[in-house]
């Protein structure tokens, strides 16, 4: 790992935006440019959009490709936190599609995770495989700064949004069952479930960058018993999709250029995690 050995590589962007369901191009990025990138672990989900967001430089990666050719449990998740950390990103916002465990947490409303459940089974988990082993703390697993900024960005925009938030990540790509729904509800007491969190955010965490994530809740999961429509559901992740789009653009020219130490320990994730 050429960054965990000091090496830098050239700096292509500086802001990384992994895009969800529905999130394919955030038809924000100017002086756009197609970067393939080749990783150790593989290819990445697509060709990287690398070019400017209000000035600043951003590299943006659809999570399941153009055109959704990747079910969650096939993401070269590895790949893909490799390739933006090689193109010099420091913060990554990763945008998801994610049902509802909550009667209060709406179709339509937004979340900032604070903490997630990993419910996944057959990942790869980690760039560590040995000789060099990394245990790296998962307490909190998202960039505090980050969160933040994206928190006070849906606000200033008006959104409906919930600062904070447990993601349960199950394996998919089939959903829950009822029992499994309750389970995550009511045991867990966790507040939203996806499938993509795990092991991103985890990876990120080894690569140490600054990684939050934006949730939109596009229906209820299983649990509520209420079936909606595909239409509906279709018609609410467009709107979310429009959000997200704002709130990038909101957010991306504010970040920082260096993470504050006092609210973030990201860059520094490897520091006590190597055995
Ligand atoms: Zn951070």
């Amino acid at each position: 790992m050429s960054w965990v050995l000091g090496v830098k590589p050239p700096v292509q962007a500086e802001i990384g935006v992994i895009g969800g369901s529905g999130l394919y191009d955030p038809g924000i990025v100017e002086n756009a440019r197609e970067v393939k990138v080749y990783t150790p672990f593989g290819e990445p989900s697509d060709a990287i959009i690398v070019g400017e967001v209000k000035g600043r430089r951003v590299a943006f990666l659809p999570r399941h490709g153009r055109g959704h050719r990747i079910p969650p449990h096939r993401v070269n998740y590895r790949a893909n936190i490799w390739a933006l950390k090689a193109l010099g990103v420091k913060w990554v916002i990763s945008v998801s599609a994610v049902g509802s465990l909550r009667e209060d947490y709406k179709p339509g409303d937004l979340v900032v995770p604070d903490q997630f459940i990993d419910m996944t089974k057959k990942r790869d988990y980690t760039f560590f495989e040995g000789p060099v082993v990394a245990h790296v703390s998962m307490a909190d697993p998202f960039c505090e700064q980050l969160r933040r900024e994206l928190i006070a960005a849906g606000e200033r925009l008006g959104y409906r949004i919930h600062p904070k938030g447990t993601y349960v990540c199950i394996e998919g790509p089939r959903f829950s069952t009822r029992a499994e729904s309750r389970i995550w509800k009511d045991v867990f007491k966790a507040d939203i479930i996806g499938m993509t969190l795990v092991p991103e955010v985890n990876l990120a965490c080894e690569a140490q960058l600054c990684y939050a994530t934006l949730a939109m809740i596009t229906d209820y999961d299983v649990w509520a018993e209420r079936p909606v429509t595909a239409e509906e559901v279709i018609r609410i992740m467009a709107e979310n999709v429009e959000k997200a789009k704002r709130i990038l653009y909101e957010v991306i020219p504010r970040l920082p250029e260096e993470p504050e130490p006092s609210l973030c320990s990201c860059c520094k994730a490897l520091e006590t995690a190597l055995l």
